[in-house]
């Protein structure tokens, strides 16, 4: 910790969890970094990178329940102003469904120096790691990227499945795992073809990475009976069933 001089905050994207997937810049920061604020969704590998006396878990509290945003938020600030080189690390890229835009906001109402560091967002690497692409000049023009975490049959819900599905592209849901069930109806309901096929795809690029595969109407089956829980992405569309053809050949994870 350095004395007078003020901190910074540095809003650090970690990718989707294999180390090698940090970027140079984020590899560099940790290293450098007084205090390293994160959550679960770097993996356990990236975490155990960090030595254990500069972190700072503001993921789940023991009982289950999350740390609240405004917590983080002041520790940051809080940190910072002590003349700190901070950096908080998300999972992914910190402003993709990550509240890195909340962070940001704060932080720069409270006049605290902040960078953000862009990283590889699991809504791209995630079905990359399953040899899904998520665009295909043969099948799809288009991405959407969407919050699995609503539920579609509230009237509130702020995601238009009819409108998704009538986009004919592809679309990746992230926190999507519980919800399957509902917005997978939602899609068929829309007019979406029930032989789409559907990947799900869990901690990606970790040591332990599952994907399991089928259709827009057995995707539900399949999640149960390969037991597929949270972190994992669901990509819909045509390009779900390049995983097939490439498969022989696919190296990596
Ligand atoms: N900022 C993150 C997303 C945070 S939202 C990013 O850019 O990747 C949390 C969701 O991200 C999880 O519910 C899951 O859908 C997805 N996710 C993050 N890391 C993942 C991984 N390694 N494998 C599969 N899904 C992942």
């Amino acid at each position: 910790m350095t004395d007078a001089a003020p901190g910074k905050v540095y809003l650090v994207g970690s990718g989707p969890g294999d180390p090698d997937l940090l970027t140079v810049k984020a590899k560099r920061l940790l290293e450098e970094a007084d205090v390293v604020l994160h959550d679960k969704l770097p993996g356990p590998e990236i975490i155990g990178m960090i030595p254990e006396e500069k972190r700072e878990d503001v993921g789940k509290r023991a009982g289950g329940e999350w740390t609240p945003q405004e917590y983080t938020n002041a520790r940051l600030v809080e940190l910072a102003e002590e003349g700190n080189t901070v950096v908080r690390l998300k999972g992914g890229d910190s402003m993709v469904f990550g509240r890195g835009g909340e962070e940001l906001a704060h932080l720069a109402e409270n006049g605290i120096p902040v960078e953000i560091v862009p990283g590889i967002t699991s809504a791209i690497a995630g079905p990359e790691a399953a040899g899904i692409p998520v665009t295909h000049r043969d099948y799809t023009s288009s991405v959407s990227f969407v919050t699995g975490h609503e539920d579609p049959t509230k009237d509130e819900s702020a995601v238009d499945w009819d409108a998704l599905a009538a986009t004919g592209g592809t679309l990746v849901v992230l926190m999507g795992v519980g919800k399957l069930p509902q917005y997978t109806d939602a899609l068929r309901d829309a007019g979406m073809d029930p032989d789409t096929p559907v990947a799900l795809v869990e901690r990606a690029t970790w040591p332990d990475q599952q994907v399991a595969t089928g259709t827009l109407d057995t995707i539900v089956s399949v999640r149960d009976e390969a037991g597929i829980e949270p972190p994992a992405i669901t990509v819909i569309g045509e390009v779900a069933g390049e995983r097939e053809r490439v498969l022989e050949f696919l190296e990596g994870y």
